[in-house]
């Protein structure tokens, strides 16, 4: 009888390891044919500083499905990072985020573009000639507008080859944020090794953060940490007034979250700066959720 359990749970753990394989197989199919379909599509979320000025967007990923219409990045996110699929999304992402903010900046609207980069992509020998290739064809973004945003994971795997990369990155003028800052093992010495100019605190810490109080701890670090190495923070997933206010007041200097916009299609982004900044202000300093 215990033969047979074993052999059952082996057999189990077999099948839940072809769901898996499939699952993935799927995935990436479905994002090659969206590839080739010109079905993938980039939506903006704005980042605002805590004066209530609007800084920039980040460019987020989409898919147009046929059937069940667009698909935020969790339906396909194991394949952004495949190694055979990182670097054409990755030129893709690059070559559509520019060229919108490019457009803008021809508007007048001189926004910064916040773009994620797969580790798989910052890690390929090319793409240090994709960005500069995406930057030559939109010279209307000056490079100083465009922030790459990394996770832990790149400089972690190769510490000196990150910030050889990134500092070829900084001589183009490109930015460097760290994304999804404290859900990884940095620590402070990390952030002294490479050049980066933001540190985007990761949501799980910012939703918490009112009731637990390792959670304020942490973000509270974060922005001390941040302010005296001179990097600016960006706390992510602000979606209440109140966390937006304790924010500002322990320091931190930018915003993004459902309170101000879920990402949004282009066409949207220019009535979104209008109606955000045309919210009346009583004195400069003061959060816009406090009006
Ligand atoms: P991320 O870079 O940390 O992006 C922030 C995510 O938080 C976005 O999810 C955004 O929609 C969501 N978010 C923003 N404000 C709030 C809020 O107030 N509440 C909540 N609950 N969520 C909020 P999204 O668009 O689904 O993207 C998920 C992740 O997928 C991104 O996390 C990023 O790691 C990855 N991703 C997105 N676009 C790209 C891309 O173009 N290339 C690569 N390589 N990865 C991408
Ligand atoms: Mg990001
Ligand atoms: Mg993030
Ligand atoms: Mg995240």
């Amino acid at each position: 009888a215990a033969k047979d359990a074993g052999r059952d749970r082996f057999h189990l753990h077999t099948l839940a390891l072809d769901e898996a394989v499939q699952a993935e197989a799927e995935m990436r199919a479905m994002v090659e044919r969206a590839l080739r379909e010109d079905r993938l599509l980039l939506h903006y979320q704005p980042i605002v500083s805590s004066a209530g000025m609007v800084l920039g967007v980040e460019a987020l990923i989409r898919l147009q499905h046929p059937e069940k219409g667009v698909l935020p990045p969790a339906a396909f996110f194991s394949v952004l990072d495949h190694p055979r699929l990182a670097r054409p999304v990755g030129r893709f992402v690059l070559e559509t985020a520019l060229h919108q903010g490019a457009i803008w900046h021809r508007e007048g609207l001189a926004l910064h573009m916040s773009v994620n980069i797969s580790t798989c992509h910052l890690l390929d020998a090319r793409f240090l000639d994709d960005l500069q290739e995406a930057l030559i064809r939109h010279p209307d973004l000056p490079s100083e507008h465009i922030e790459i945003e990394i996770t832990e994971s790149a400089p972690l795997r190769d510490m000196a080859g990150a910030q050889t990369l990134l500092r070829a990155c900084n001589r183009l003028g490109v930015r460097v944020a760290l994304d999804d800052f404290g859900t990884g093992n940095a620590s402070l010495t990390y952030l002294q090794q490479l050049p980066a100019h933001s540190i985007k605190i990761d949501q799980s810490f910012v939703r918490d953060m009112i009731n637990d109080p390792d959670d304020l701890a942490i973000v509270a670090a974060v922005i001390t940490a941040s302010r005296m190495l001179g990097l600016k923070v960006i706390a992510e997933g602000v979606e209440t007034a109140d966390l937006a206010g304790l924010l500002t007041r322990m320091g931190c200097s930018h915003l993004q979250g459902y309170l101000f916009s879920t990402p949004l299609p282009p066409e949207d982004i220019p009535a979104w700066i209008t109606s955000f900044c045309s919210i009346p202000r009583t004195e400069d300093a003061s959060p816009p959720m406090d009006v």
